[in-house]
């Protein structure tokens, strides 16, 4: 689409670097995915917009995007060192549903918050436990130069590997201190690439290996399916900045052992901020926590909370509020108030001179780093172009909307009304009142109007008459 260099911060050498793919054309991009012992938070979707908002920048400037997200259903412990339970297999001993009955279907649960939130089907979703056989195949590969084995498992020793945790930097030996202590282990770092199956304990998930009965490790996986889908190196890694100091360090030594070389596997390594509560960080295997369909029972359209990600870097923190959440629902609406005004256009030719400078600052600003802060700024500017065309106008802010995924034509003012889900009034018996409302202030009848109003306002619904944002009642 245009000429101008896409730039992204590489985590690797903490800088921004222009975007120049192993293969011309395309963009190979593998992106960590959920452990699914449990529903995601809205804090975990924050992770994939972000993938999303990346993989769709780079279809914008005309890549060739493979995706690929993975599915956690094996290997993710409970500890980020090698001393805690599989997140799964806990969650199975609590219950009295089968491991892959969990996983299929918290699978399930994120697939539906995906849909919801307009992230693109990538092109593989790549379930660890359909790759165990390649993981082992990888671990006998690097085993004599790069591994030895213990009681517990075999595990990679990180001192046979160039620069071990150069990703994690400043925070390695703090990394480290997290890591609980596994007797006889060489370097506190060194982690499981295959965990066996203690004697006398039965697992759900099992398989057999060279090293004994057992379960691949997280990190393993991960690189595994990286090479077998895109094959090394690739373009961009991303995951959550949680993966800075540990697992992604861990993909790289890895990656560098079976590639006999000092490349960490991917030429570009990404990192989202976390979406934090007043509160603290967000965390599903703390009981109770923030999820989409929570955000949906409140009242609030699930792409009130994609706006809410698209209105701050993704680099930076971003604390979660319901006030955040409204403001970000108030800002959708307008938008959607004036496309709303386009939708009976068809679709012009986007090139026209009033939104050249527009479309450029829109792809200067997906150029620096998603910079989608001052994208949704240019789309509101697009809108706000005036004695032009509907036809174009219309052109424009679908090309635009095509990075930042709000569906922005599809929506309505009448989605985004905020309406909890244990409303007692449906919107039908709402409209009917507010109609007969209408006719009775048309025939002067204002006392009526009043007893219709105070009637609404008793089953919890405001009239707001002349609200300039046009939310006609609000519950
Ligand atoms: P998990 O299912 O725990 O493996 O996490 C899935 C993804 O969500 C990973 O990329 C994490 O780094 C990311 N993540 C976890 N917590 C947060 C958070 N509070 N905000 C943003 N991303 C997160
Ligand atoms: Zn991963």
């Amino acid at each position: 689409m245009s000429d101008l260099p896409l730039k992204l911060f590489n985590s690797l050498t903490r800088s921004l670097e222009v975007f120049q793919p192993v293969h011309p054309g395309e963009a190979r991009v593998y992106s960590c995915g959920p452990t699914v012992y449990n529903y995601p938070h809205i804090g975990n979707m924050r992770a994939y917009v972000f993938a999303d908002v990346l993989g769709r920048t780079l279809s914008w400037k005309g890549y060739d995007l493979t995706h690929v997200i993975n599915i956690t259903d094996v290997g993710h412990l409970t500890d980020d060192g090698d001393a805690g339970e599989d997140k799964l297999e806990k969650a199975a001993a609590q219950s009295s549903r089968s491991i892959w009955d969990i996983a299929k279907h918290y699978t399930q649960a994120y697939w539906a918050d995906v849909e919801a939130l307009n992230i693109r089907q990538p092109a593989h979703w790549s379930v660890a436990t359909d790759y165990v056989e390649a993981m082992i195949a990888w671990g006998e590969k690097i085993a004599s130069d790069h591994c030895y084995e213990l009681d517990s498992g075999l595990y990679f020793d990180v001192s046979t590997v160039p620069d071990y945790g150069r990703l994690a930097r400043a925070v390695t030996e703090d990394g480290e201190g997290r890591i609980a202590a596994v007797d006889g282990k060489r370097n506190a770092a060194d982690f499981a690439i295959w965990r066996k199956t203690p004697a006398g304990e039965a697992r759900q998930m099992e398989w057999d290996s060279p090293w004994g009965k057992g379960a691949p490790g997280w990190h393993l996986e991960c690189s595994v399916m990286g090479e077998k889908l895109l094959g090394f190196p690739f373009d961009i890694h991303t995951g959550g900045i949680d993966h800075r100091e540990i697992h992604h360090p861990n993909e790289i030594a890895q990656n560098q052992a079976f590639c006999g070389s000092d490349h960490s596997g991917a030429s570009i390594w990404m990192h989202n901020n976390f979406l934090v509560e007043r509160a603290g960080k967000m965390s599903k295997s703390s009981g109770e926590f923030l999820r989409l369909p929570l955000l949906v029972e409140k009242g609030y359209h699930p792409l009130a909370y994609r706006m809410m990600c698209l209105q701050a870097h993704y680099r930076s923190e971003l604390e979660f509020s319901w006030d955040g959440l409204g403001a970000a629902l108030t800002r959708l609406k307008r938008i959607v108030m004036a496309v709303e005004r386009l939708a009976d256009s068809s679709a012009g030719d986007p090139a026209h001179p009033k939104f050249t400078d527009i479309l450029a600052r829109f792809d200067a600003a997906i150029s620096d780093d998603l910079n989608t802060p001052l994208a949704l700024v240019a789309l509101e500017e697009a809108l706000a172009v005036k004695k032009v065309d509907a036809g174009i106008k219309r052109a424009v802010v679908e090309r635009i909307d095509t990075v930042l995924g709000l569906r922005l034509f599809d929506l309505s003012r009448a989605d985004l009304r905020i309406r909890p889900a244990n409303a007692q009034l449906t919107e039908a018996e709402i409209e009917d009142a507010l109609s007969r409302r209408k006719a009775a202030r048309a025939d002067k009848d204002f006392a009526a109007s009043d007893a219709i109003r105070d009637e609404l306002a008793a089953k919890g619904v405001e009239v707001m008459d002349g609200d300039p944002l046009g939310w006609d009642w609000k519950l």
